[in-house]
């Protein structure tokens, strides 16, 4: 078998086409243009590079893209200020604080204090619970991108095996709710498990987000299952050096039917969710409908 691959790069131009859409009804119904709010504390470079890339794709799909800076001096303080200040007002329907924060601040501290209404991200411990629950709520952007691929193959997923590898808070735990309210019956898979290799076997969508190169190996995929890897892994040195993720890609493809490339498959999916949860929260802050994207 030779998997089809799953072009991540065009589902997500897709859903930031359906997205643009969207933004140009809401403004039509509302006369509003939705704004996401972006904060950037120090000078990272990969940081910096995210949150322009961030900025040009929130206009690009017709929104209003607002960009705080704050020296990696800033304190605590400052920042918790600066998100109170963005909470506060109703121009700012979505705040993203870019990760990793300076020492000295608490990034749990500061997530929390964004209001859950405009948690575009879904990293806020009001919207963790929600979505444990099953209420409504503002979904973390990569696993959702990562359920959109798994539909993108097959629509209804009710009753597959899912095995997920990695149980971070950005990654792992929510996308292992996000299949189980698909109806999945899921496995979560972390350092400390016993047997990877065979809980990957009789996973019929196998979703990698560990951090380690090539760590599923081409074995270790059932035959005809849908392969979602997370992991971006630099390998190499200088220009020698290229983006791998944690599947063996070359090996895993003879198997899956199905499997996400590394770079182009998950990956652009983060932004074309970030705004799609954009025009989300824009909605609901106005007791509209959930738009239809
Ligand atoms: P993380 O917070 O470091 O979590 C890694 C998880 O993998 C942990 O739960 C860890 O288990 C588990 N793990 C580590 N080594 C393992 C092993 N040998 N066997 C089984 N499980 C193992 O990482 P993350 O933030 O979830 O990110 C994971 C990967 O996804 C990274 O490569 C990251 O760059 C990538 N990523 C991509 C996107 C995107 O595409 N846009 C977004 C986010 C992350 P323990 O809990 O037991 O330590």
């Amino acid at each position: 078998m030779t998997a089809d691959i799953i072009d991540g790069k065009a589902i997500a131009a897709d859903l930031r086409a359906r997205v643009a859409a969207g933004v140009a009804r809401f403004e039509a119904d509302t006369g509003e243009t939705p704004g996401l709010a972006v904060v950037l504390v120090g000078d990272d470079p990969a940081s910096q590079v995210y949150v322009r890339n961030k900025g040009r794709a929130t206009k690009n799909a017709g929104m209003r893209s607002i960009e705080h800076r704050l020296p990696a001096s800033a304190s605590e303080a400052e920042v918790v200020a600066l998100v109170r200040a963005l909470n506060a007002d109703n121009a700012v329907d979505g705040i993203l604080v870019q990760m990793p924060l300076p020492g000295g601040v608490d990034a749990n501290r500061v997530i929390n204090e964004i209001d859950p209404a405009k948690d575009v991200d879904g990293l806020t411990e009001t919207s963790a619970g929600r979505l444990l629950l099953g209420k409504a709520g503002l979904v973390p952007c990569t696993p959702q991108g990562c359920i959109i691929l798994a539909k993108s193959v097959r629509t209804r997923l009710d009753g597959a095996h899912a095995v997920v590898l990695g149980r971070s808070i950005l990654v792992g735990k929510p996308l292992s709710l996000l299949l189980l309210a698909e109806n999945c019956t899921v496995t979560m898979a972390h350092s400390r498990t016993k047997d990877l290799a065979a809980i990957c076997r009789s996973a019929d969508i196998l979703c990698a987000a560990v951090g380690r190169p090539a760590l599923v190996k081409g074995d270790w995929v059932k035959e005809g299952a849908i392969v979602l890897d997370v992991g971006i892994n630099r390998v190499g040195a200088g220009e020698a050096s290229k983006l791998v993720g944690d599947v063996d890609f070359d090996a895993a493809k003879d198997r899956a039917a199905a499997i996400t490339p590394v770079p182009g498959g998950v990956g652009p999916m983060t932004i074309a969710c970030l705004l799609r949860n954009t025009l989300i929260a824009a909605a609901r802050r106005r007791g509209l409908a959930q738009p239809e994207i």
